[in-house]
């Protein structure tokens, strides 16, 4: 999975725009402006329990277009002690995207005098410097730091397990004979069983008896704790939020290619692989860091609601033109509504469908800051 997505060469990420109507899925801070900018809500209050420190390390992971920080900037930019505060750093692995990146958040280079030496990129929005990385253990420690992390931990790789008579076995992908792919069960434990015990701790011996898949995300557990780390050490908090569920994920693996579920292993690298995310294992992974306390998950909707976007649409809907009007309520609704909206009179295959309560937003904040906003 973290081939198909992220090789260097071929991976699906790595050359290509793959988001909107164009492209292959749609995502929150694309379908309304209003994602981004409740996000830069969040993260002011957030600031704001922390003390307004004068220095600020703001990390997306993941960031896509770039759109939803575009957002959060424009939206936060009249408060300048906020944006003043600001270190961006955005961690991508896709040159593609970071070159829109770059364009979305109105970048520009400034070079030394000589002309040689880059002396650093700085956002025109807000004038906050900007910096790229391909990991978060390259983004530097000692400010106190604030995360996001939106649709990133759904794209990590994860393993499966299915339940067989001798007991618990990976799925491993086979070569086939005439070169096409299958996947076949391991005949031994893999290093991955390690994640699959630890996991299984965390749940009910119920809730595992009921199932023949579980999958585990290695990669998530452990990012889950180096954020704890840093938040734990530096202070702060970080947001993530995906579609998933709170307890064990059974078999959600699934591609998408032009809004449309395809074969997992039909020509990989050109179709997202995108898996639930299991929030559980999140909370579990960070309460083993000390120093740290989650809260969460709410969903979506609670979550955008509790921070007020309903007044946002009001002060959208007052200045607007009758089409801008209906993008803005389809767009409310697809981010916290539960399924079709009631509303629509277009046609039936362009229904707007609420992600509300699909995605679920959960907090790891450093203990000294209390409960964030909106999780009391
Ligand atoms: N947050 C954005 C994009 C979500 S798609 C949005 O909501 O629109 C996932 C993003 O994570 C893409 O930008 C992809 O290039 C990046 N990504 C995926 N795996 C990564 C990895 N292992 N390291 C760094 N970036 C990664």
């Amino acid at each position: 999975m973290e081939e198909v997505l992220t090789n260097p060469k071929l991976g699906y990420y790595i050359n290509r725009d793959v988001f909107g109507a164009d492209g292959d899925f749609i995502t929150s801070p694309e379908v309304s402006q209003m994602f981004g900018e409740m996000i830069g809500v969040w993260a002011m209050c957030l600031w704001e329990q922390m003390g307004k420190p004068s220095k600020v390390n703001l990390v997306e992971l993941g960031p896509g277009r770039g759109t939803l920080l575009a957002d959060f900037l424009r939206g936060v930019s009249k408060f300048k002690n906020f944006t003043d505060s600001l270190h961006i750093h955005m961690v991508e692995c896709s040159p593609t995207l970071q070159e829109l990146q770059y364009q979305n958040l109105k970048c520009i280079t400034e070079d030394s005098a000589d002309g040689n030496e880059k002396k650093g990129i700085n956002s025109t929005i807000t004038g906050s410097s900007v910096s790229w990385h391909a990991s978060l253990e390259q983004v530097p420690t000692g400010l106190p730091t604030i995360i996001v992390a939106h649709e990133f931990f759904d794209a990590l790789p994860l393993h499966q397990f299915q339940k067989a008579s001798r007991g618990w076995c990976e799925k491993m992908v086979d070569v086939t004979e005439n070169s096409s792919f299958r996947f076949v069960l391991s005949p031994q434990p893999t290093p991955a069983t390690l994640y699959l015990m630890k996991r299984c701790k965390w749940a009910d011996s119920e809730e595992i008896f009921k199932l023949d898949h579980i999958e585990v995300c290695p990669k998530a557990m452990d990012l889950t704790q180096e954020i704890s780390k840093r938040i734990g050490i530096d202070g702060g908090g970080a947001l993530i939020i995906d579609y998933g569920l709170n307890g064990v994920v059974s078999n959600s693996l699934q591609a998408i290619r032009k809004h449309k579920f395809v074969d997992i292993l039909d020509n990989p690298g050109s179709a997202d692989l995108s898996a639930y995310v299991d929030f559980a294992a999140i909370r579990h992974s960070a309460e083993e860091v000390s120093g740290v306390s989650v809260h969460g998950p709410m969903t979506q909707s609670q979550f955008l609601g509790s921070l007020g976007i309903n007044f946002r649409v009001e002060a959208l809907l007052e200045n607007c033109t009758e089409e801008q009007a209906e993008s803005i309520r389809t767009g409310y609704w697809r981010l916290v509504g539960e399924g079709e909206a009631p509303f629509w009179e277009g046609p039936d295959n362009q229904t707007p469908i609420g992600m509300g309560t699909r995605y679920m937003a959960m907090a790891i904040v450093n203990q000294k800051q209390g409960v964030p906003v909106p999780f009391q």
